[in-house]
């Protein structure tokens, strides 16, 4: 099955209305050529002045977290319907500075994963290992867990609307990639752990490749057969390096 690539920046704390404006109307000028779907996440004030840019645009735009829990007293949460009411097609879940400054569980990302689906949302589920679980060998051992317990909560069904992301932690803002050969190897795991599930999911399903992915590494990772694209920090906050990155996929 062909799969089309996504380049999706996570535009973390960062910005201001000022800062923002200028940097979507950036992006919005030169997205004409990216070989790539681009999208934003950006922060959750921010989602008003997001659509209002890029409504009626190719570019998506989209949220960076979104509670497990549909509504209700939970102060500060923010619900996938409120999401879906900003014209929201994606929702970062499970990011590692998610699971490792908010004590994020597996389960909690698979559940958030699953409201967010079920307000009709794409959730982009982060997996990744750290340093020392690499170090350690077991980089696959740790991929499957935070996978099988997505799994187990969205099954098949769900992994079809939604899109994987593999982050090692080692590579997030820190300047170091994985090479393209280490991030293949561990997209081929991710696709071959869904294919036991479902074959067709798996075949279909968008894994996207982020840890300072740049536009002089980009190409060569999206190059490889399973790497569908990109999550971007850093180089998403300058619009031509987000750009190029879109026009290398
Ligand atoms: C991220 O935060 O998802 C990320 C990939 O960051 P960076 O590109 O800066 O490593």
């Amino acid at each position: 099955m062909a799969r089309t690539k996504l380049v999706a920046g996570n535009w973390k704390m960062h910005g201001d209305s000022a800062a923002n404006q200028a940097l979507l109307d950036g992006i919005k000028a030169g997205a004409a050529a990216s070989k790539a779907t681009l999208a934003v996440c950006v922060p959750f004030p921010y989602l008003a002045q997001a659509r209002a840019a890029l409504s009626g645009t190719t570019i998506a735009w989209g949220a960076q977290d979104v509670s497990r829990h549909a509504q209700g007293a939970y102060t500060g949460e923010v619900g996938a319907a409120m999401l879906n009411d900003f014209g929201c097609r994606y929702a970062i879940v499970g990011h590692s500075e998610r699971r490792s400054y908010h004590g994020e569980t597996d389960e909690v990302v698979a559940a958030k994963s699953d409201a967010a689906i079920k307000a009709g949302l794409i959730p982009i589920i982060c997996v990744g290992e750290t340093l020392a679980e690499r170090e350690g060998n077991i980089t696959g051992q740790v991929i499957t867990r935070q996978l099988d317990a997505v799994i187990a909560c969205i099954g098949a069904a769900g992994l079809a609307k939604s899109v994987v992301a593999y982050e090692p932690v080692w590579a997030i803002g820190t300047g170091k990639t994985a090479s393209p050969e280490q991030a293949q190897e561990v997209h081929a795991l991710i696709r071959a752990r869904v294919a036991a599930v479902d074959a067709n999911v798996a075949a279909g399903l968008q894994i996207l490749y982020g840890g300072s992915m740049k536009p002089n590494n980009a190409k060569e990772l999206m190059a490889q057969p399973d790497i569908d694209g990109g999550l971007i920090g850093g180089a998403a906050l300058v619009p031509a390096d987000f750009l190029a990155i879109g026009a290398a996929a």
